[in-house]
């Protein structure tokens, strides 16, 4: 296939990308058309925007409300001192704004919530949950259950990682493996979170999502990944839908965003 798609800027820039037989320049023109919305930019949200927006996904939208704080900068990495206080979702699009022209950089300072969820979520082909509370991550898989937009979810605690894909029927959704939230959710900050383990999740999150926006299969559809970096294993267990699931069994009883009840809600 010719390079006639692609300016010489691109053809340079994409050069790694159209070498490889799983991407070329099919593969690279489904990135720059994918638009990817990232629900939270804590650590793995920053880890996970660096490399979509580097990969040429055409547009990223930044979704969250919170501001930075000097605990944050220990994880998360498109931050600096300078920007604290500032809004997560408008200092990382400033932050990646250098990085590639061909990303159009979204920034939404807002909190989804089980009302607001089908409308934020609305229009995106792909949906990245960087969230770190249970609240969220229900309400984010309701979401693009109800939409049928696939969902690449991922959560950190300590020095643990899980990541899996959502994208019913093929597959469980969230509420299958995890019917029910724990009681308490210690945010991040009290809990504990090795400094790189935001980017080692956000790095899959971000690959999952790449690899689903070229027609790849994601092989965490029906997976649960098992990241432990304290004694740096990978492991997966093999997940089901539940057919008595509310939100994606044979006879399901949500058929809007439902909040769960609980806890902190803190994106990291
Ligand atoms: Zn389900």
């Amino acid at each position: 296939m010719s390079d006639e798609r692609f300016s010489a800027e691109q053809v340079e820039r994409y050069q790694a990308h159209l070498a490889l037989p799983d991407i070329g320049h099919t593969g690279q023109q489904r990135l720059l058309d994918t638009s990817v919305l990232l629900v939270g930019v804590g650590g793995l949200g920053c880890s996970a925007a660096q490399y979509l927006t580097a990969a040429g996904v055409g547009k990223l939208g930044l979704l969250d409300d919170d501001s930075v704080d000097l605990s944050n900068l220990q994880r998360q990495i498109l931050f600096s001192v300078d920007d604290l206080n500032g809004k997560k979702a408008r200092v990382a699009a400033e932050a990646l704004s250098g990085l590639n022209p061909d990303t159009e950089l979204v920034s939404i300072v807002d909190r989804l919530t089980a009302t607001n969820a089908v409308g934020l979520i609305k229009g995106w082909d792909l949906v990245i949950d960087g969230s770190d509370n249970f609240a969220t991550r229900y309400v984010v898989n309701d979401a693009c259950v109800l939409a049928g937009t696939t969902l690449v979810t991922g959560s950190i605690y300590q020095f643990e990682g899980q990541i899996t894909v959502v994208c019913p029927p093929e597959g469980p959704c969230y509420r299958c493996i995890f019917p029910a939230p724990p009681a308490e959710q210690a945010p991040c900050h009290a809990a504990g979170v090795l400094a790189s383990l935001p980017g080692v999740v956000g790095t899959i999150l971000a690959t999952e999502a790449l690899k689903l926006a070229i027609g790849a299969e994601s092989s965490l559809v029906g997976r649960l990944l098992l990241v432990d970096m304290l004694d740096t294993s990978f492991r997966s267990v093999h997940v089901t839908r539940d057919v008595e699931c509310a939100l994606c069994g044979n006879k399901p009883s949500i058929s809007h965003p439902t909040a769960v009840a609980l806890c902190r809600d803190e994106t990291d």
